[in-house]
């Protein structure tokens, strides 16, 4: 199974691309994630990232375009995949088509999680406040400024993507307003069927 699951940030993306991976025991390729861990190792790659990823602006294509096909020629990537954060924008859609194509590989479906773009300043504060209240690490672009700033990047470079893929007949919607287990469950209904045509 090869999926994208696409939202705004906080839509949560994350939790749902982690119980797919439970789910078909296939990684989870989180262009966030990958970049965090460069910012950590303090990598070329990082210290480019890093003032980018706090002003809440977008990695140039051409950087997370590597990472991600990199990432897709490693072994665990064989039986597929879930990307989390990528494509973020039309240039890495493409760039994402191309390199598929290349690789002799086929998508199976595109998951955008619909949610109500007011709620989400509301849900960063809180999974915030339970990150503090169980003493983790909040993430140093989860703040009020930078997460307006990501809303605004999603709307302005991701959104347009979602025509792409509804274009190309890969887009299939799914309601993330609804709790969390409803989303799984609406997410699980709609790839049985995708696994079965
Ligand atoms: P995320 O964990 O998906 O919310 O991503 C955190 C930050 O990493 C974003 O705000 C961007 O700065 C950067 N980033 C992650 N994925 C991408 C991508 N596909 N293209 C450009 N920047 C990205």
């Amino acid at each position: 199974m090869r999926l994208i699951v696409l939202g705004p940030p906080g839509a949560g993306k994350g939790t749902q691309a982690q119980r797919l991976v439970e789910r078909y025991s296939i990684p989870q390729l989180s262009t966030g994630e990958m970049l965090r861990v460069a910012v950590a190792a303090g990598t070329e790659i990082g210290r480019e990232a890093k003032a980018i990823m706090d002003r809440g602006e977008l990695v140039p294509d051409d950087v997370v375009n590597h990472i991600v096909s990199d990432r897709i020629d490693q072994e665990d990537c064989r039986r597929g995949f879930i990307l989390d954060g990528f494509p973020r924008t039309v240039a890495q859609a493409e760039a994402l088509t191309a390199m598929l194509e290349q690789k002799g590989v086929k998508l199976d479906a595109v998951i955008e999680l619909k949610v109500d773009q007011a709620a989400l300043i509301e849900r960063m504060e809180k999974r915030v406040a339970d990150t503090l209240s169980v003493g983790g690490m909040v993430r140093s672009d989860d703040n009020s400024d930078t997460f307006a700033r990501r809303l605004d990047e999603y709307r302005r470079k991701t959104v347009p993507l979602l025509n792409y893929y509804r274009r190309r007949g890969e887009l299939i919607e799914v309601d993330g307003m609804q709790g969390m287990d409803v989303v799984t469950r609406d997410i699980a209904s709609v790839l049985t069927k995708v696994a079965s045509d």
